[in-house]
């Protein structure tokens, strides 16, 4: 998947179009990410015990990385990730910038 956690995203569909946040959590087989601040939803938490209120929660909901762009750590920028392969004792795919050529880590 080239979108990692800890990546800066920018949203391009959904609710939440236009909005920028980081990865926290990632999950390559199911495609989809968990955005800090973005996608949020509502949990309603009941009391546990007595005495106790219950309460929402905002928490964030994972969505598909297809509505995300990677931003560029380098020049800051939205952009499509390509891939570049390097030989560092054994070969590895590093992610580049698609719009300024940087890799990005
Ligand atoms: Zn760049």
């Amino acid at each position: 998947m080239k979108i990692k956690k800890g990546d800066m995203v920018l949203v391009i569909s959904g609710k939440d179009r236009g909005r920028k946040g980081k990865v926290i959590k990632a999950f390559p087989k199911e495609r989809k990410i968990v955005v800090e601040g973005i996608n949020l939803r509502k949990k309603h938490v009941r009391a546990r015990r007595e005495g106790r209120k219950g309460e929402i929660i905002e928490f964030p909901a994972p969505l598909d990385v297809s509505n995300v762009k990677l931003i560029c750590p380098k020049c800051g920028k939205a952009t499509r990730v390509g891939y570049k392969k390097k030989t560092k004792g054994q070969k590895v795919k590093i992610r580049i910038c698609k719009k300024c050529g940087k890799e990005i880590l």
